[in-house]
């Protein structure tokens, strides 16, 4: 689009009359002025701190399209930030090339962000594998102040004291695809929660004195019969009550990778983000993350989720539906508009 090089009158400066006429001619200018600007990320106005966290497992999709967007255009709406962090954690499945195809996706989409791993910014690393350092010491927070124990239970263990094979988990322990396992990981039976003298609260010497949680899965401990309640800004009141709708979960897993949740909570506390949006999948875990965030002395964000997109079978979205992929919607000619304005089965 070219712009005129008439000055546009922007709202809050100086008001001078105007005649009608003129006055729409300046409106119209600013609506296609607002128009070319809406590639841009304006600076900030106020505190508002939003993110786009995608992890690069594989390509986007149609229903993270539609996530990120409304949290770009919440960050927009407030005046605010928007940050890009890549959750890139997991060495065996993380793929650089899926990182920069997220990227290139989403500007695509029109999307932009202030702070990134491909910008820098006043809270870099922006990938979360270059942050481990941070999440190493909220592991020894949590600690010694009691909220972890120390888990040697096998995969095959848990699904063994669970009495059969949990409905996620297929024989062989990896998800079917069919439920998220990240939310809907079996309820921890508590094998060793009673370990050696871990009374809640209060860490045996031997288990403060740990300098390290490699080697064994760390699970934090959940208040029993607790009633996790928050308001989601979309979505309304949300609850959950821990050791029935969750269990004792992992925040550190033996081969020394640190779980979700716990580099999700550091991060959004260290980037001051004061805004979370994000898929449905992931409300049972907002719960989980509520609790570490207490735990920790962390204010919770606000919680904004998105409800998902399905498939025409009624199952959520993953990045195995190729076929819905941006890139695939890309390649078939399918603009921005298109994608974002296309109407997609939604879940619930
Ligand atoms: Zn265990």
């Amino acid at each position: 689009m070219i712009l005129d090089a008439t000055p546009v009158k922007m709202p809050g400066a100086n008001q001078t009359r105007q005649e009608p006429n003129s006055l729409y001619a300046a409106k119209t200018r600013l609506a296609r002025l607002n128009l070319s600007m809406a590639s841009l990320f304006p600076a900030p106005v106020s505190g508002y701190r939003g993110r786009l966290a995608p992890s690069p497992t594989g390509y986007l999709h149609v229903g993270h399209a539609r996530t990120f967007w409304t949290a770009w255009q919440r960050a927009r709406a407030a005046g605010g930030a928007l940050v890009m962090r890549m959750e890139d954690l997991d060495p065996d499945r993380s793929r650089n090339a899926y990182a920069e195809a997220a990227m290139e996706d989403l500007r695509w989409l029109g999307i932009r962000w202030l702070e990134g791993p491909d910008k820098s910014g006043p809270f870099a690393p922006y990938q979360q594998s270059h942050r481990k350092n941070l999440y190493l010491a909220a592991w020894r927070k949590l600690l010694h102040r009691g909220y972890l124990f120390p888990c040697r239970c096998s995969r095959k263990d848990l699904e063994t004291a669970l009495g059969a094979p949990h409905e996620s988990l297929t024989a062989d322990g990896k998800s079917n695809g069919k439920r998220e396992p990240l939310d809907d990981e079996p309820i921890y039976p508590g094998t060793c929660r009673r370990f050696q003298g871990h009374a809640p609260q209060l860490p045996g010497p031997t288990v403060s004195e740990i300098e390290t949680p490699e080697g064994l899965n760390w699970r934090f401990r959940v208040p029993d019969g607790e009633e996790i309640v928050f308001e989601d800004q979309n979505l309304g009141v949300q609850s959950f009550v821990a050791g029935r709708d969750f269990g004792d979960f992992v925040v550190w897993s033996r081969n020394n990778i640190p779980s979700y949740q716990l580099a999700c909570v550091v991060d959004d506390a260290a980037m001051g983000i004061t805004e979370v949006v994000r898929g449905a999948d992931l409300l049972k875990s907002t719960a989980r993350q509520i609790l570490l965030n207490r735990a920790l002395g962390y204010v919770s964000p606000n919680w904004y989720h998105c409800k998902l997109v399905v498939d025409h079978n009624g199952r959520r979205l993953a990045k195995r539906h190729d076929a819905l992929s941006l890139r695939a919607l890309r390649q078939r000619g399918l603009t921005p508009m298109n994608i974002l304005s296309a109407e997609l089965p939604m879940e619930g």
